[in-house]
């Protein structure tokens, strides 16, 4: 039997019965704990509020035999714009499920704790919530072990400086001599911004920009790496885009010849732009 205070961010609060609610909460020091909010869904709860998805609060715990219950909880960030934009909550939902299933695995990581708040602070703030997301969720796997190859030639370490062939069954970049069915071609430019990603320090993670083009050469790739590592496929991100397109097209049917003027200005300037103020 023991009472702790914890600091966690909410990664998913699922309705459990009439009024309650069970936490998958991500903690600073503990990795992953489930616990039960004993009438969190009432509005009159004092729970309520801190018991939302995405939010970062402190928590009194109680942790007798398999079971942890929340008694209390105090909110330290909200993170409102989240659940005020669908854009940004689907995003945020797909992170979490990355997560969820990378530390179900077994791995407790206390660096995944601070990507977190990095990562919710630029959903919070940025223009892209889908490429903050899939920007994260690699850093993630990377983080836990699972980092692409993107140095060289993964099979004979033959120097790539230009766009290069990636093997995902090998997880690397394959030279020219080395290429497989599978693979998918990216542009040198991708590749800069991806070995960014796994290297850069988490302050510093989302300072760069990239053209539409290099941005969808990205999130291609991140899709397809998140599917082949994890053994699933992730939907959530999917069905945004798909709900987008609907949109758009029926919204503004001028956009497509707009699309296709940015194109030509992006190939101008495709390379990786890293931006060098750090966050807050
Ligand atoms: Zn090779």
């Amino acid at each position: 039997m023991s009472h702790q205070r914890i600091k966690a961010f909410v990664l998913q609060a699922k309705a459990f019965g009439q009024k309650d609610r069970l936490l998958h909460l991500l903690t600073e020091k503990q990795g992953l704990i489930v616990a039960m909010a004993y009438g969190a869904a009432s509005g009159k709860s004092q729970l309520q509020a801190v018991t939302m998805p995405f939010v970062l609060g402190e928590y009194e715990i109680f942790a007798y035999r398999e079971r942890t219950t929340i008694d209390r909880g105090e909110l330290i960030e909200p993170f409102l714009p989240i659940s005020q934009d669908i854009d940004k909550l689907t995003s945020a939902a797909h992170l979490s499920e990355v997560t969820l299933d990378a530390l179900y695995q077994g791995v407790s990581e206390n660096n995944v704790y601070k990507l977190w708040g990095y990562s919710l602070y630029k959903l919070c703030s940025g223009a892209d919530p889908m490429l903050t997301a899939q920007i994260a969720a690699l850093r993630l796997l990377s983080d836990l072990g699972y980092a692409p190859w993107l140095n060289d030639c993964v099979l004979c370490h033959e120097d790539i400086d230009e766009g290069a062939y990636f093997s995902f069954r090998d997880s690397g970049l394959i030279c020219p001599r080395h290429r497989e069915e599978n693979s998918i071609c990216l542009s040198y430019a991708a590749i800069s911004a991806l070995l960014y990603i796994v290297q850069a320090e988490y302050a510093m993670l989302f300072n760069f920009t990239v053209s539409e083009r290099v941005r969808s050469e990205l999130l291609t790739f991140i899709e397809r790496y998140l599917e082949e590592k994890m053994e699933k496929s992730y939907s959530r991100l999917k069905l945004l885009e798909s709900l987008d397109n609907i949109l758009e097209k029926k919204l503004c049917p001028d956009r497509e010849a707009d699309a296709e003027s940015k194109e030509k200005d992006a190939a101008a300037d495709s390379e990786t732009m890293i931006t060098d103020e750090a966050q807050e």
